[in-house]
């Protein structure tokens, strides 16, 4: 195993399966299984998890709805998500707490790190929602700000591309895939791994990303054993 700890990144989006909104439930139950078999191994697993699927606040201000008022809706989508997910994990039989960043003790604890980092430590999957509880934010600056906080080793961006492309892979076909990146290379050539708050994070605090597809069966599994699958930014 090369990871002990890891953060793993989802997308709201890739949440809907085929679908165009929403949460698909064969999906959901994909990825329980892909968690459930890293987990098993003994891999502490905290997830972020985003909330596209059902609301952006930068959409907003289109409908009437201010930024900041339509960024707390984001945060409240990204906890239906990670509810949906609590429950999808717990069905096949794994311990997980949800943590918000916003406080509704209801359905979530609130954000404690040193309790998250002893949840991990009992081998519970912590899933972070709310974002960080802060308006102009986003999942990805969650994801990457929770993982410096825990001292994951890694952020695991799930995406449904197998990697970082030169050029959009789906528009283009002849686009080519970087294996490695430095944080600096992919500053240069303006790559667009993670919004600039999230990607500066995590090269000032040497927090190497791995981009990869989630929704390809194992490969959270091969990644974990030190494989290499996707494009790693370090
Ligand atoms: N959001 C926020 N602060 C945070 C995290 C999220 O304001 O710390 C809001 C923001 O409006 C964002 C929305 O929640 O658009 C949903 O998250 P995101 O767009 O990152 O989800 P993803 O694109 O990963 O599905």
């Amino acid at each position: 195993m090369k990871y002990k700890r890891v953060l793993l990144k989802l997308s709201g989006e890739a949440l809907m399966g085929d679908k165009t909104h929403g949460i698909d439930s064969a999906r959901l139950t994909q990825y329980a299984d892909e968690v459930k078999s890293v987990a098993n191994q003994g891999v502490e697993l905290a997830i972020v998890i985003g909330g596209g699927n059902i609301f952006r606040g930068v959409e907003a201000e289109a409908n009437g709805i201010g930024r900041v008022q339509g960024d707390y809706m984001g945060m409240l989508a990204t906890v239906i998500n990670a509810m949906a997910l609590q429950s999808a994990l717990e069905k096949e039989g794994m311990y997980t707490r949800l943590m918000a960043g916003l406080n509704m003790e209801q359905v979530c604890e609130p954000f404690i790190r040193r309790r998250a980092m002893r949840h991990l430590e009992k081998n519970r999957i912590v899933i972070f929602g709310a974002g960080i509880g802060n308006p102009y934010f986003t999942t990805d600056s969650t994801a990457s700000l929770r993982a410096i906080e825990i001292e994951a080793e890694v952020v695991l961006k799930g995406t449904r591309v197998d990697g970082v492309y030169d050029s959009d892979p789906e528009k283009n076909e002849n686009a080519k895939k970087f294996e490695n990146l430095s944080f600096q290379e992919a500053y240069e050539k303006n790559l667009n791994i993670m919004d600039m708050t999230a990607f500066t994070l995590c090269q000032e605090n040497n927090l190497p990303i791995i981009v990869f597809d989630m929704n390809r069966k194992g490969n959270l599994n091969k990644l974990i054993a030190g494989e290499n699958v996707g494009t790693l930014i370090s």
